[in-house]
């Protein structure tokens, strides 16, 4: 027996606009956290735009959640808010999510104007993974967004390159989110 999608659930509870025939802005967001915690259950640990966008085309309307401009816009919502890590189009699921949350951000700086630059890695550490956490972790500067994207790296490397950073940006704290 193939169990209820998640996601196909709810969309069957939302209603889109109908002058577009697109969902809001946070039922769609509802929508793609559905996928995203499907995605982890069934053990990946990377989505991407294109997939999300082909996965939703296969759901009973899913197209109703937007194409790939859409899609991108909700993911970068789902990493502001600590679910994923972007890399340009790219999503990590499982490991050093960013953003708050006392089992991920192990190190805070602040950069020259009060945004923090944050390391982060992973704990409790993913099963799947083969490196000791040591070697797991990634800075990421919450004003400009720069930081050193899915590469890994050692934890004094990393810490050497936030603190650097927050010598010297100067990007303002972002803006609060509206949930
Ligand atoms: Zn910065």
């Amino acid at each position: 027996m193939i169990l209820p999608d998640p996601a196909e659930q709810l969309l069957a509870t939302l209603t889109p606009d109908p002058f577009n025939q697109q969902l809001r802005l946070d039922d769609g967001y509802r929508v793609l956290l559905a996928m995203l915690d499907r995605q982890r259950e069934l053990g990946q640990t990377r989505t991407s735009v294109r997939e999300i966008h082909q996965t939703l085309l296969a759901l009973d309307g899913g197209s109703t959640v937007g194409h790939h401009d859409r899609i991108l816009h909700l993911l970068q919502m789902a990493a502001d808010h600590g679910e994923v890590r972007l890399n340009g189009g790219e999503a990590h699921l499982g490991d050093a999510p960013q953003g708050p949350g006392p089992s991920h951000v192990w190190i805070r700086y602040a950069n020259t104007a009060g945004a923090t630059v944050e390391i982060t890695g992973a704990d409790p550490w993913p099963a799947q993974s083969m490196r000791p956490p040591a070697e797991h972790s990634w800075w990421h500067c919450t004003g400009c967004r720069d930081g050193n994207g899915m590469a890994a790296m050692p934890i004094d490397l990393a810490r050497k390159a936030a603190a650097d950073h927050a010598a010297d940006c100067t990007a303002l704290p972002p803006l609060p989110t509206t949930n």
